[in-house]
């Protein structure tokens, strides 16, 4: 399975983030450590030392935790679980903490993935965004990685900013193409209510998201990254080959992960369940847990779950769900769903239960079939919802 680790702190709170994370609560940090050591723990004795194929630390800003955490954290996920010797370790990084002596540090704690914030590569954009950064720290800090060792980065940028050009992206996706990052990964902004970017621009200090203009911008990325060799092989991810993000494939693929920390969800066997939101609860409440003691031969059931003490929520996950989750997530990667594997995986032939809305998807040119793989057509990659949806019941 694939571990989430939730670090709900970041040191300023960007403008357009509605993520389960703060800032102004430093005084959090300490006990937030030893709560989630302790959560790993009754974790790894509860679900019996499962195999462990990625870690990724996201957040929040993994790497404003101060210098000696990550290891910290590290060692308890490794006494806690079989963590297999090829694992990818992911953490998210914020341009402004990566100095040299934090690279080294993060990479000789086990760390062999590293993905940096960019977000844009125009000092007007980052300003806008409320970002920290400039341009050039977030070029410094890719090199300075590059030095340490890092050889497995990804760069997280996003398009369809207000009052942004297409000569603008354009600039920013070449300067981007010139650091060869391994991995990149390209989001259209979305105004989410109850942000403050949201009643900017309901007040008009800022231009509505033009949709057209956005669409353009991801157009022109997939053909600049294409010439430049990377494999566009999920929505809105791109890597060069072999180093597609093997933790966020766990969930395209419907795979179990954990999820720790606060608001942090998990899918494990045939239960969706997630941790209280506030992380000041969350210390409290996993700071007091003992182990629920699952047995080898069982998978968890109700009533262990409710013995979970940082548990928020929860949901079974009828076939049906699986079903069509399996579809519409195993859709977002480009090369698309074997129908054979994916109905061996859940148990149900996935061609039959849907074969009309697949039928219907072919006819209105959302998905092409080519044998057992159903995928995606090219023009729809930006409105895939409107065959995602056609999968839910
Ligand atoms: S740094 Fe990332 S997680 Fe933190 S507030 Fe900004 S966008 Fe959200």
């Amino acid at each position: 399975m694939g571990l989430y680790v939730h670090v709900p702190f970041c040191k300023t709170k960007c403008p357009y983030c509605d993520f389960n994370t703060y800032q102004g609560i430093e005084n959090l940090i300490e006990p937030f450590l030893h709560a989630l050591i302790t959560e790993i723990e009754c974790w790894g004795k509860t679900l019996t030392y499962p195999l462990v194929k990625s870690v990724f630390f996201g957040g929040g800003t993994p790497s404003y935790l101060p210098q000696g955490y990550i290891e910290q954290i590290l060692l308890a996920i490794q006494s806690s679980f079989q963590v297999s010797p090829d694992a990818e370790i992911s953490i998210e990084a914020n341009p402004g903490d990566l100095d040299a002596a934090a690279c080294v540090s993060i990479l000789k704690q086990g760390v062999t993935r590293l993905s940096i914030g960019v977000q844009s590569l125009d000092n007007d954009l980052l300003n806008l965004l409320g970002r920290r950064h400039h341009a050039s720290d977030a070029v410094n800090a890719f090199q300075t990685a590059r030095q340490a060792g890092f050889n497995n980065v990804n760069l997280d940028l996003m398009y369809g900013l207000p009052n942004q050009s297409i000569e603008q992206w354009r600039k920013t996706l070449s300067s981007l193409i010139d650091l060869t990052p391994e991995h990149i990964s390209l989001y259209a902004l979305t105004i989410e209510e109850g942000t403050p970017m949201h009643r900017w621009s309901t007040e008009g200090k800022i231009p509505e998201p033009d949709s057209d203009l956005a669409a353009d911008m991801y157009q022109h990325a997939r053909e600049t990254l294409a010439t430049a060799g990377y494999h566009h092989y999920e929505i809105s991810n791109w890597s060069i080959p072999k180093l597609e993000c093997k933790h966020n494939l766990v969930y395209w693929q419907n795979g179990p992960y954990l999820g720790v920390g606060p608001g942090a969800h998990s899918r494990l066997g045939n239960w969706r369940f997630w941790s209280v939101l506030s992380p000041r609860d969350y210390n409290t409440k996993a700071s007091n847990w003992k182990t629920i003691g699952v047995q080898p031969t069982r998978d968890l059931v109700e009533s262990d779950l409710e013995n979970v003490p940082t548990l928020g929520g929860w949901e079974y996950l009828t076939t049906e769900t699986t079903c069509s989750e399996t579809m519409f997530l195993g859709l977002r990667l480009l090369d698309g769903l074997n129908l054979t594997e994916a109905s061996a995986l859940v148990g149900v032939d996935l061609a039959k239960r849907f074969q009309p809305r697949i039928q219907e998807c072919i006819q209105l040119g959302l998905l092409e079939q080519d044998g057992d793989r159903l995928k995606l057509t090219e023009q729809v990659y930006l409105i895939a919802n409107q065959a995602f949806t056609r999968f839910l019941d």
